[in-house]
């Protein structure tokens, strides 16, 4: 639990002796000021002690580690609730704006290989409070940076967020109405839960869907991805164009780039089928290194063909970078471990 769990009027409840405007100062002070309650000045001292000493009011993580890298452009947070679970969250400065990655879930049941998360396996659903605490330890440390709003959240940390709907529903609900970030700066990035995805296609809120595809034919894809035995190809691109047609939103595939496995001419050929059928951005990452899987990422150069190749087929393409390698944050490097020391500022 964590103070970002309670609603509105169980914070009124915690508040029943003050006046009422206090439960909008407080609420302002937690989603808007990303302050502490000791911090509040505006609020008595007892009151401000009493706050601090409840459990429900108590945050839901503590840093177990803060690491830089890209010279201090992106921040890596090791993060651990009270009973012991550890999640990770990445913060990115660009020129422009600012983007948190967050965890939806601590570990991940979905087993992609390739993927350090996977790798690791389930652990537990993280709740609303804590989905939303790592947004708002974010948008705080932004601000405190001097690198201003933070403008975008994506959920492409640890975890599945489709396979934590109502929580990953509700903290989105909750950065819209109470942070004013809105759903179009808002991604999701699924590896393809087809039930999911017509979930989130007859929802209002719309924000933008990114699907790890990785292989372009279900041969390949059930190696990498296994829920792709489950939900296959045919059936994720009809979930996508309903998506598409409901939402009228972004989509984009994901494309970790592995050498000699998912990044020859021919499955460019059949990627940029896909991609123009849905009209969908492909976002190429070459793959990141993990400790349980061996082969290695496209060289650029690879990466660089397998680039042209699509742009040549009509497709719109960008090559990701890879922020955070040097700290084991970047795409599928989240694993809950603390890092050597050796390696904490690279
Ligand atoms: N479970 C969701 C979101 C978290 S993974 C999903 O799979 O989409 C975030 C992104 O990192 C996904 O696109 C995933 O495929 C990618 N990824 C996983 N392992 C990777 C690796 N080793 N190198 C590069 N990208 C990786
Ligand atoms: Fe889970 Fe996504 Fe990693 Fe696959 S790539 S194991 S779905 S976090």
């Amino acid at each position: 639990m964590s103070r970002y769990d309670l609603a509105l009027d169980q914070v009124a409840d915690l508040l029943s002796a003050e006046p009422s405007y206090r439960v909008g100062q407080l609420w302002e002070g937690m989603y808007r000021r990303f302050v502490e309650p000791a911090e509040l000045s505006e609020l008595s001292r007892p009151l401000r002690a009493h706050l601090a000493s409840m459990p429900e009011f108590a945050p839901a993580f503590s840093v177990v580690e803060e690491s830089e890298s890209d010279r201090g452009a992106t921040l890596k947070w090791l993060l651990a609730a009270s009973d012991g679970t550890r999640v990770e969250s990445v913060l990115m400065g660009y020129r422009r704006r600012v983007t948190v990655c967050v965890s939806s879930q601590a570990g991940c049941a979905m087993g992609c290989g390739f993927c350090a998360t996977g790798q690791s396996g389930f652990v537990r659903q993280l709740s609303v409070g804590e989905i939303t605490e790592q947004v708002v330890r974010a948008a705080r440390e932004a601000r405190a940076r001097g690198w201003g709003r933070l403008d975008n959240v994506v959920l492409m940390g640890m975890g599945e967020p489709l396979s934590n709907y109502a929580n990953v529903r509700a903290a989105i609900g909750r950065w819209n109405k109470d942070m004013g970030i809105g759903a179009r700066s808002i991604t999701i990035s699924t590896v393809g839960i087809v039930p999911g995805i017509l979930k989130l296609a007859s929802d209002p809120m719309q924000v933008n869907l990114a699907v790890s595809l990785h292989a372009a034919n279900d041969e390949l894809r059930s190696q990498l991805v296994p829920i792709n035995r489950r939900y296959p190809i045919p059936a994720l691109m009809d979930a996508c164009e309903t998506y598409l047609e409901r939402t009228r939103r972004r989509l984009s595939f994901e494309w970790a780039c592995i050498a000699g496995v998912n990044d020859r001419q021919s499955d460019a050929m059949e990627l940029a089928v896909l991609a123009r059928r849905l009209r969908a951005h492909v976002n190429l990452i070459p793959l990141n290194p993990t400790p349980g899987y061996l082969v290695a990422g496209s060289t650029s150069q690879a990466v660089a063909r397998f680039r042209d190749e699509l742009t040549s087929q009509g497709v719109n393409v960008t090559v990701r970078n890879t922020r955070g390698r040097g700290v084991n944050g970047a795409c599928g490097q989240l694993a809950g471990s603390p890092l050597a020391l050796s390696r904490r500022r690279a």
